[in-house]
């Protein structure tokens, strides 16, 4: 998608810090982090947000939180815990539309919204 700043980290035309890629997935480092860890997990497929899933899109949701562990074991807080958000949507705080999961460690987390 043109417009769409996470597509063009994607395609390389923004620079970032990547922490995993294989065909259909990319995580890299926030550019704003809330935590010592924070990663962000996108698919390469321009999905807006968790309301647009589509039952084609299943198994990548899937595959994400496997390399969500994945990558908690490479960095060392696969044990200690972590915490993975996605916001969706305008109320949920959604500022890029292109669907991402944080992935929060490195220390202990604050108060639970839900
Ligand atoms: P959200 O509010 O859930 O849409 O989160 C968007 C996230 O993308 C924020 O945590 C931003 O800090 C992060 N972000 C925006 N632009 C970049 C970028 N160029 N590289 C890495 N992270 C980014
Ligand atoms: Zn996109």
């Amino acid at each position: 998608m043109e417009d769409c700043i996470f597509c063009k980290i994607i395609k390389g035309e923004i620079p970032t810090s990547k922490v995993y890629e294989d065909d259909e997935i990319l995580a890299f480092n926030d550019i704003n982090p809330a935590a010592p860890i924070h990663i962000l997990v996108i698919p390469k497929k321009h999905i807006d947000c968790i309301a647009h899933l589509s039952k084609e899109d299943e198994p990548i949701i899937g595959k994400i939180y496997s390399v969500i562990n994945k990558i908690a074991e490479e960095k060392g807080f696969k044990e200690q815990g972590f915490r993975v958000i996605v916001n969706s949507g305008k109320d949920g705080g959604q500022e890029v539309m292109h669907l991402h999961f944080h992935v929060l460690a490195g220390r202990k987390l604050g108060e639970k919204i839900v």
